[in-house]
């Protein structure tokens, strides 16, 4: 499977995602509707460095010469004023891109469904809802800063329902529960909802912003089911523990989803000197090891002064602990 062929498919799986999201009938799929901007899609798979623009482009391409996706909007082929040969008819301008009926069914095949409509059991649920948390997950918007940044999604459900969906900087600078919760469910009664969430939620924001987890408590969900744990072992664990502790029952993807969120996620998860981040949009935690500085950073500055080769900002305490490699954490 080439790189081609694996970006073709994420491509199709978003373009479903967002069919879906817009509610159209199976008409639109033979007659055009407006899907996702190009440039915008572009942007999300050449932003982490996974993919190339020679990529996208060719696996765009791909898509359109097998007839699963489209472009618009039409627009009429502009003649050079004078010519004596003229072209009538019309001609797409590019701007976006929209799911065909034969790309749809392709895309049920990469992503079946569950057998029936109607979940039969606990485990089909979670299933169904943890596939679309990774859905709502892929959408998530770079944020342009140079720095990787998780993919989060989460769904809330309530008595086998949707109630609400959200991803990672929906609105900039706010974690996907928060999204969820306040600013897509504010006047919804979710007690007794299950939250499905691709990453562990917080335990600690900077004031006066409130961690997800004490969200989560305060809106009395009943359930919520995690995709991965923070990948800092340090506070690793700590939101499932508290959830729990409120009451509130806790579950982890089935392990298949779990390595996509894993696979997701790995520009985060695996670069052990980068910000380590918890749950959402904004970077909370910066861990810099004791023994390439000699003394803790304190914040975004110090770590981009480093990056840089430039001296850190004086501003920082000195805070000497007893020598070695020690690491510490700071949140932002
Ligand atoms: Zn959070």
């Amino acid at each position: 499977m080439s790189t081609v062929d694996d970006l073709s498919k994420e491509i199709l799986a978003d373009l479903v995602h967002d069919f879906r999201a817009k509610n159209l009938g199976s008409d639109a799929l033979s007659n055009g509707y407006e899907g996702p901007s190009i440039a915008a899609i572009g942007m999300k798979y050449c932003a982490e460095g996974q993919y190339s623009k020679v990529d996208f482009d060719l696996a765009l391409k791909q898509l359109e010469e097998s007839k699963f996706v489209n472009s618009g909007p039409m627009v009429p082929y502009e003649n050079t004023p004078g010519s004596q040969l003229v072209f009538m008819g019309m001609r797409s301008k590019r701007e976006f891109v929209y799911l065909k009926e034969k790309g749809y069914k392709a895309a049920q095949k990469f992503t079946p469904k569950p057998k029936s409509a109607a979940p039969s059991s606990g485990a089909d649920a979670d299933r169904k809802f943890a596939r679309l948390a990774i859905d709502e997950a892929r959408k998530s918007l770079p944020e342009n800063d140079g720095r990787p940044h998780p993919w989060v999604g989460a769904v809330v459900v309530k008595d086998g329902k949707v109630l609400g969906t959200a991803h990672r900087g929906e609105v900039p600078g706010n974690h996907a529960e928060f999204v969820a919760l306040e600013k897509n469910l504010p006047n919804i009664a979710v007690t007794g909802a299950t939250v499905y969430t691709t990453l562990e939620p917080c335990t600690t924001r900077t004031p006066p912003k409130i961690p997800c987890v004490d969200r989560l408590i305060e809106r009395k969900v009943a359930r919520v089911v995690i995709g991965i744990l923070d990948p800092d072992d340090r506070i690793r664990g700590k939101g499932q523990r508290k959830l729990s502790n409120a009451g509130i029952e806790t579950a982890l993807f089935p392990h298949d989803l779990a390595m996509e969120v894993e696979e997701l996620n790995r520009a985060v998860t695996r670069r052990p000197d980068h910000p380590a981040v918890d749950c959402g949009a904004a970077i909370l935690f910066l861990h810099v090891r004791r023994a390439d500085h000699n003394r803790p950073l304190r914040g975004l500055d110090d770590y981009s002064a480093h990056a840089e080769g430039r001296r850190a900002t004086p501003t920082a305490k000195r805070t000497r602990k007893s020598g070695g490699a020690r690491s510490t954490l700071r949140e932002i």
